[in-house]
C-alpha cells in the first residue's frame, strides 16, 4: 500500500450485509471526511442467509445510533438470549448456552468454583438455575431491564438489516452504484487496486477497497491472491440446505441448533416467520439425503425454496492486503453454529474505522489489523471445534470422525484446564468470555475434577445464602417478566 496517499476514497465491492453494514458504519462516523461508494449487482443477489446474532450487535447499533424499535420493525427482529442444543452431548439430552452471567463475577474464581463446592454440600440445584437469560429464554420471557441488566442479541433477517442500513448509509452521503464488477484492475506500479470496472467499461477509481462480495472475494482473492487457510480438518461441515416457514408457535427468545448424525440443524424464529437450516458434511450425507431430513423435520409448509449452500471453513490468510480489506464472507467463514459471522462483519468494521484515524494507513496499521483479526478467527475457532470434539456421541461415522479428529493446541490446552481445575481464562478481549466456555464444555459433557479452594474459604451457611440469593433473585426477576412475544409486540408497535 503506498503510504503517502490518504485514504480519500473509499470504495465497497457488494451490497449484501456485510457491504451495508460497513457503509453505514463508515458513513455515519466518517463521513463526509471520506468519499463513499458502494458497488452492488441485484442480478447477483445476496447469500440470503444469515439470522441469529449474538449482544455485541446492540452496541453496533448503538454506535450508529439506531432507534431499537426502528430497526426491529424493519428487520422483523425478535429477541435472543441464546442457543438451545439438543442431543449434541448424546443423543436426548439438551443445554442452553445463555448470553448472561452465571451467578455472580468473584476476582478470584468463576461461580462454577462455588456451585462445584457447593454439590459436595448437598447443593443440587442445576447450574442453569443461576442464570436469569437461561432461564428467561426457556419461559419465553423477556423485557429491557435497567442498567442493561438483561444481555440479549436480535434473531433478525439479514437482508432486510441490509435493506435497513442502506437507508441510513445513503441519507449519509454514501453513493450507490448498481453493476456487475467484471474486473478488478490493478496498478502496474504498486501493485494495489485502482479501479473497480464494471459492465460496460465504467471504471471506479479509489484510494481503499472494501471487499464485501461474499464468498467469491472478487478483490481479495480474484484480484489479489491473498491465500486461504482451510480449517476443514477442525470444522468438517461444508454444506447447508435454507427454507422458512410460516411461524406455529409464538416466536422464542431463543435459538434452536439440533444435531443430527452428519452435522446440525437450526429453527431461528423472526416475528413473521422462521429460519430453518441443516447443516452438514457432504462427505456423510448427500445433499437429496440433508433435504430429506430438514423437511421432515420443519414445523409447517416451506414459504421458500431451499436455498442450497457450500462452503469451507477457513480464513483469508491476510484480511488487509495492500490497499484492499475483506469484510464478511469474503474475509472468510466458519460455520453458523454460534451466530459468529455478523459479529466479525462488525468486529472487521470498527476495527478498520479505529486503524484509519486521520486518513492515512501505514503497513504497521495492516499488521495490527490482520494480527487482531486472525486473533478473533482463531479464538472463535476454538470455540466452534469445542462442540464438535467434546461430545460423547459415537452414533455415526461423521460423530466417530469428530471424536478422533486431532485438535489445536490452543483449544486441548483449555479443554484439560477446565476439565482438571474448572478454570477458564479469557485472553485477549476474546469474543466468548468464561460463562460461554464454562456453559458449553459443562453442556457438552466436561466434568470439572476440582475447583479453585477459595470455594472452601465459605462457611456451609455461607455457601448455602450464596447460592440460595442468587437462585432466589434469578427466579424473581424471571416471574416478573412478561412473555417475550407480547414484549415484541408492544414494544415494535410503540412508534
Ligand atoms: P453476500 O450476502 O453474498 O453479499 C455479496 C454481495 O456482493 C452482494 O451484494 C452481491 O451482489 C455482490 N457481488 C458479488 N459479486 C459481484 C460482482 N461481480 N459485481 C457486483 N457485485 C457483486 N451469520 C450470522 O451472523 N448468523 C447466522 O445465523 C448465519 N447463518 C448462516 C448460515 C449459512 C448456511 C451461511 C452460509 C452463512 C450464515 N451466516 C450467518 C453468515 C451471513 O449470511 C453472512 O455473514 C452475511 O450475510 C454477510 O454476507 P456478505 O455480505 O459477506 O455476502
Amino acid at each position: 500500500m503506498n503510504e503517502n496517499k490518504r485514504v480519500q476514497r473509499i470504495v465497497i465491492a457488494g451490497g449484501g450485509t456485510a457491504g451495508w453494514m460497513a457503509a453505514a458504519a463508515i458513513a455515519r462516523t466518517l463521513g463526509p471526511a471520506v468519499d463513499l461508494t458502494l458497488v452492488e449487482s441485484e442480478a447477483i443477489g445476496t447469500i440470503g442467509v444469515g439470522e441469529s446474532t449474538i449482544p455485541p450487535l446492540v452496541n453496533f447499533n448503538r454506535i450508529l445510533r439506531i432507534n431499537e424499535a426502528d430497526f426491529m420493525r424493519a428487520t422483523q427482529a425478535t429477541f435472543k438470549l441464546g442457543i438451545l442444543f439438543d442431543d449434541w452431548k448424546d443423543l436426548g439430552t439438551q443445554y442452553f448456552h445463555s448470553f448472561g452471567l452465571t451467578g455472580k463475577d468473584h476476582w478470584s474464581a468463576g461461580f462454577q468454583h462455588f456451585w462445584l463446592y457447593g454439590r459436595t454440600k448437598g447443593h443440587e440445584q442445576p447450574y442453569d438455575d443461576y442464570c436469569m437469560e437461561l432461564k428467561a429464554a426457556l419461559e419465553g420471557k423477556f423485557a429491557h431491564l435497567p442498567d442493561d441488566r438483561m444481555n440479549y442479541a436480535y434473531q433478525l433477517d439479514s437482508g432486510l438489516y441490509a435493506r435497513f442500513l442502506r437507508g441510513m448509509a445513503e441519507v449519509d452521503g454514501t453513493k450507490r452504484i448498481e453493476g456487475r464488477i467484471a474486473r478488478v484492475e490493478l496498478d502496474g506500479e504498486s501493485g494495489d487496486i485502482a479501479a473497480l470496472v464494471l459492465d460496460g467499461d465504467r471504471r471506479i477509481e479509489g484510494d481503499l477497497f472494501i471487499d464485501c462480495t461474499g464468498f467469491r472475494a472478487l478483490l481479495m482473492e480474484g484480484a489479489l491472491h491473498a491465500g486461504f487457510d482451510d480449517w476443514t480438518h477442525w470444522l468438517p461441515c461444508d454444506s447447508a440446505i435454507a427454507l422458512q416457514t410460516p411461524n406455529v408457535h409464538p416466536p422464542v427468545p431463543y435459538t434452536r441448533v439440533m444435531a443430527h448424525d452428519a452435522g446440525w440443524q437450526w429453527r431461528i424464529p423472526l416475528q413473521h416467520r422462521t429460519g430453518n437450516g441443516i447443516v452438514y458434511c457432504s462427505r456423510y450425507l448427500d445433499k437429496d439425503a440433508a433435504l430429506d431430513r430438514l423437511l421432515g423435520n420443519i414445523e409447517g409448509e416451506p414459504l421458500t425454496e431451499p436455498n442450497v449452500l457450500r462452503f469451507t471453513a477457513g480464513t483469508r490468510r491476510h484480511q488487509w492486503y495492500r490497499n484492499c480489506v475483506a469484510v464478511g464472507l469474503s474475509a472468510g467463514f466458519m460455520e453458523p453454529l454460534e451466530s459468529t459471522a455478523i459479529h466479525l462483519i462488525q468486529r472487521s468494521v470498527l476495527r478498520f474505522i479505529r486503524m484509519l484515524p486521520a486518513g492515512r494507513v501505514s503497513e504497521r496499521d495492516i499488521a495490527e489489523y490482520n494480527e487482531q483479526q486472525m486473533q478473533d478467527m482463531v479464538q472463535i475457532r476454538d470455540f466452534l471445534v469445542l462442540h464438535y470434539k467434546v461430545t460423547n456421541r459415537r452414533d455415526s461415522p461423521f460423530w466417530r470422525h469428530c471424536a478422533a479428529m486431532p485438535i489445536p493446541d490452543t483449544l486441548a490446552q483449555k479443554i484439560e484446564l477446565f476439565r482438571e481445575t474448572g478454570r477458564v481464562f479469557r485472553k485477549n478481549e476474546e469474543l466468548f468470555a468464561e460463562n460461554s466456555w464454562v456453559q458449553v464444555m459443562m453442556g457438552q459433557g466436561i466434568e470439572p475434577q476440582s475447583w479453585h479452594p477459595i470455594a472452601e474459604k465459605l462457611r456451609d451457611d455461607e455457601l448455602a445464602r450464596l447460592l440460595e440469593t442468587i437462585r432466589g433473585e434469578v427466579r424473581q426477576t424471571v416471574d416478573s417478566l412478561p412473555a417475550h412475544q407480547d414484549y415484541v409486540a408492544r414494544y415494535c408497535g410503540a412508534a
